[in-house]
């Protein structure tokens, strides 16, 4: 199976941390994964406890298995936002299932769990979202 391309310098580094963040303040309460408008698509998630679908997008997180929930979650996704304002905590749970889908799809190694699509905006759409995060300095080095 094709994996996705390998970020590399800064991008790993901002993605790790993002991650590191994620895992800290998520507390699987599920409502980004009942506000998203993608899951009535998947006959994978139906019926599927929200917060065991997060818990396994977390395992992912953390470079483990995940789940088949959380593999077809990541699969699901088509970024359309709803879950950011769902969350309680800031989470941003967009950024969770993003980073979710390139452990799944092998793009910071390992082996991809998840076919992946053509996608050659990938990393335009990741830069522009570091844009928003990290520093002048840091982005300085890393353009
Ligand atoms: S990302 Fe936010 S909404 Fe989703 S489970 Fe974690 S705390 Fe809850």
């Amino acid at each position: 199976m094709p994996r996705q391309p390998m970020p590399t310098g800064a991008m790993q580094e901002f993605i790790r941390k993002e991650a590191e963040r994620i895992l800290a303040a998520c507390t699987k309460c599920g409502k980004c994964f009942e506000a998203c408008p993608m899951t009535r698509y998947s006959p994978q998630l139906t019926g599927a406890k929200p917060e065991s679908v997060v818990t396994g997008i977390l395992e992912l997180l953390r470079r483990e298995q995940g789940t088949p929930e959380a593999l077809a979650w990541t699969s699901a996704c088509v970024r359309s936002g709803s879950c950011v304002p769902a969350c309680p905590d800031d989470v941003n749970p967009k950024m969770m299932v993003r980073i979710a889908r390139m452990v799944a799809a092998g793009g910071l190694g390992g082996a991809p769990r998840i076919p992946i699509r053509d996608d050659r905006d990938y990393f335009d759409r990741i830069r522009a979202f570091a844009r928003l995060q990290l520093t002048e300095e840091e982005l300085k080095d890393w353009m």
